[in-house]
């Protein structure tokens, strides 16, 4: 400025001295002019520049808030993020590691420490692989061998292969291990204890394939066997199959309770697994049926060897709390591969030697024979034609008389069932009566002969009874009882000319509801008779369970006489049993006069047999009853009366 000035002042002084104050003046005011100008100029840039700076600055402030706002969102979303990983960690009931590419531990969760009871000194991050498995192996929760495992590690994950493994602790726990390689080197481990699920799918597996009472084999597991088996006949192996169930298990549960027939057939189970090889099989098929493969057989005497060697196991009498107990088995036979190449045709032609072991009696065995398949063929067939035989009017009755030995004079007539099948012809009873009472058709069967019989008796001469043979199926019927008084209502016939006859095996079921039915109907008036006496259970005592009041003497007994010394003595012990008791002893069977002679000498008061006559049609019968009717009884020749 003072520079300025002194240019000013030098300029307004003039040439001879002195100052122009004019021109300084002048000079002056047009430095302050333009000087004036100079600072509005650069005020007005400075102002821009303020400005521009301004914008920017405000710019930025928002951009910078804008990332902190970012920033502080990603910071807490990672902290998030880490609080859930650690979460998720250290609850899972996986065991989680994660190594680097040297074997070093990265990070492992709480779940390892506790699944191995590991000490967190030894095990942290940094630490190797390697020690990690020694302090496993000293702690007891490492099983294998340490270099192999490192190496077999190794190779998976040099081949970016995962590697998954099932190991056994030596504690016995089991442990999926699963160790997955990392992209970037290195690897996630999972282990996860499995011992509990592993424990429910043996158990579950176990349930499915062997039988809760016994542990045996099911019948699945049974047929998988069987199956193998079947596959091993094409190398020439042979087997047998040994079906058996067990005869008079149903008394025991019944009279014994379950309880008992469960401890019975646990100890069925195991007296037959002491019977067998450890290559052969016993398996529970069903409720009292077992069945046992025998393997690798070389003739068919190693087979009945065994069939027998199972009999006398179960047949010897068994211990159930201090209560004794007997059954029996009877055993089908059916060998692979000559009775059948596949489990299900094996499985029914040991099904049906049973069945034929059952009808030869119980308590044996039977092979299977092609003769069987025809005749069970048969048998369902007779089942299809029987069902429709009542109602097809295809039954009809014949009468055999009893009668007095000495007089001969018509006791009483036994009604006897025939069935006149439209192709068959006519079927014996001893052929349809069994499947008749296997399928349940004996009740409605039985209500229609005792019905039947009463409406024929009706017509005869009073003094002339009717006798009905009766099912044990019908007299363990609640209904029994209604069903004689009805049919004696609708005939219009005193229950004292009825006559029902049953075997010993009702009298060995000896249960409440059919000895109260057999007392009830006696109580009526209806007589009760003991038939075929001497061939179920032989038991004497069985006549002393129940007043009866006739006994049957078996045909059997009366075939052999008058020869046979055996026969002659055990019937005259019945007969003499009979008097003492008050009952009629009758002699079945008797075909020619020295029989009659003899059962009469033996004690026998009244006979039946083709002697007298065979049975026969009611018609034919009527003939022969007339003779005995008194002349004061007019036949009611009008009144026959008509039943379905
Ligand atoms: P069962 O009660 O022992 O009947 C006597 C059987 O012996 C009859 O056979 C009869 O024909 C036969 N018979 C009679 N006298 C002689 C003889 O002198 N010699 C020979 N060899 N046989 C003689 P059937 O009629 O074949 O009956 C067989 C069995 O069928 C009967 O034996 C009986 O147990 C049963 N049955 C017959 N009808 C019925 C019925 O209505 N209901 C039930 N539940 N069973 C019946
Ligand atoms: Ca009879
Ligand atoms: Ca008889």
């Amino acid at each position: 400025m003072n520079k300025l000035f002194d240019r000013q002042l030098a300029k307004a002084t003039r040439p001879q001295g002195g100052v122009d104050l004019d021109v300084l003046r002048e000079l002056v005011v047009a430095a302050y002019d333009q000087a004036e100008r100079d600072r509005k100029r650069t005020d007005r840039s400075l102002s821009l520049m303020i400005q521009e700076l301004d914008q920017l600055n405000r710019k930025l402030e928002t951009q910078v808030e804008e990332r902190t706002a970012a920033l502080r969102e990603r910071e807490a979303e990672l902290s998030e993020q880490n609080r859930r990983f650690d979460a998720a960690t250290n609850n899972m009931s996986q065991a989680l590691m994660m190594f680097d590419g040297d074997h070093r531990l990265l990070i492992c969760n709480d779940r390892y420490f506790q699944m191995y009871r590991l000490s967190p000194d030894i095990v942290k991050p940094g630490c190797t692989m390697r020690e990690l498995l020694q302090h496993r192996a000293a702690m007891g929760v490492f099983a294998g061998d340490i270099d192999a495992y490192i190496a077999d590690l190794d190779g998976c994950m040099a081949r970016s292969e995962t590697m998954d493994r099932m190991t056994e602790l030596p504690d016995g726990r089991t442990v999926h291990v699963v160790n997955h390689p990392m992209a970037g080197g290195g690897w996630v481990a999972t282990h996860e204890d499995v011992t509990e699920r592993r424990r429910a799918e043996q158990r579950i597996a176990h349930m499915a394939r062997y039988d809760a009472l016994t542990d045996l084999p099911n019948r699945v597991l049974f047929r998988e066997r069987l199956t193998e088996a079947l596959a091993g006949t094409a190398r020439g192996d042979r087997f047998a199959v040994h079906y058996l169930d067990l005869d008079r298990f149903k008394g025991v549960n019944d009279t014994l309770g379950h309880q008992f027939g469960d401890e019975l057939l646990k100890i069925v189970a195991e007296r037959l697994q002491c019977c067998v090889r450890e290559t052969d099989m016993v398996a529970r098929v069903g409720g009292d049926e077992f069945a046992v493969i025998q393997a690798g057989i070389e003739q068919p005497v190693d087979v009945a060897m065994l069939a027998r060697r199972i009999g006398e196991a179960v047949r010897a009498p068994y211990n159930l709390a201090g209560n004794a107990a007997v059954v029996d088995t009877s055993i089908g036979i059916a060998l692979a591969p000559t009775d059948g190449s596949e489990p299900d045709a094996l499985l029914k032609a040991a099904d049906l030697a049973l069945y034929g072991a059952k009808a030869d009696g119980r308590g044996t065995y039977r092979f299977f024979e092609a003769a069987m398949d025809r005749r069970m063929k048969e048998r369902r067939e007779i089942e299809i034609a029987l069902r429709k035989a009542l109602t097809a009017g295809e039954f009809e009755l014949h009468y055999q008389p009893l009668v007095n030995v000495d007089d001969r004079r018509i006791t009483c007539c036994e009604a006897l069932l025939r069935w006149n099948h439209p192709e068959r012809g006519m079927v014996s009873p001893a052929d349809f009566v069994p499947v008749a009472e296997e399928i349940g058709l004996i009740v409605p069967i039985g209500d229609w002969v005792l019905r039947k019989a009463c409406i024929d008796a009706a017509r005869w001469p009073a003094d002339i009874k009717v006798a009905v043979n009766l099912s044990p199926i019908q007299v363990m019927n609640q209904n029994l009882v209604p069903v004689v008084l009805g049919a004696l209502a609708a005939a219009g016939m005193p229950a004292r000319r009825l006559e029902i006859e049953i075997t010993e095996n009702v009298v060995m079921q000896n249960t409440e509801t059919t000895m109260a039915t057999l007392h009830r109907l006696r109580e009526l008036g209806v007589s009760i008779s003991m038939d075929d006496f001497g061939t179920g259970y032989s038991s004497l005592s069985n006549l002393r369970k129940f007043p009866f009041d006739k006994i049957k003497i078996d045909r059997s007994f009366v075939s052999g006489l008058p020869d046979d010394g055996d026969s002659s003595a055990i019937v005259r012990a019945i007969a003499g049993l009979a008097a003492n008791l008050n009952m009629t002893a009758t002699a079945e069977g008797v075909e020619t006069q020295a029989q009659l002679d003899t059962v009469r000498a033996l004690g026998c008061v009244e006979m039946q047999g083709y002697l007298f006559s065979k049975p026969r049609p009611l018609d034919t019968l009527m003939h022969l009853l007339e003779p005995q009717r008194p002349a004061a009884e007019a036949a009611p020749a009008g009144r026959v009366a008509r039943i379905a």
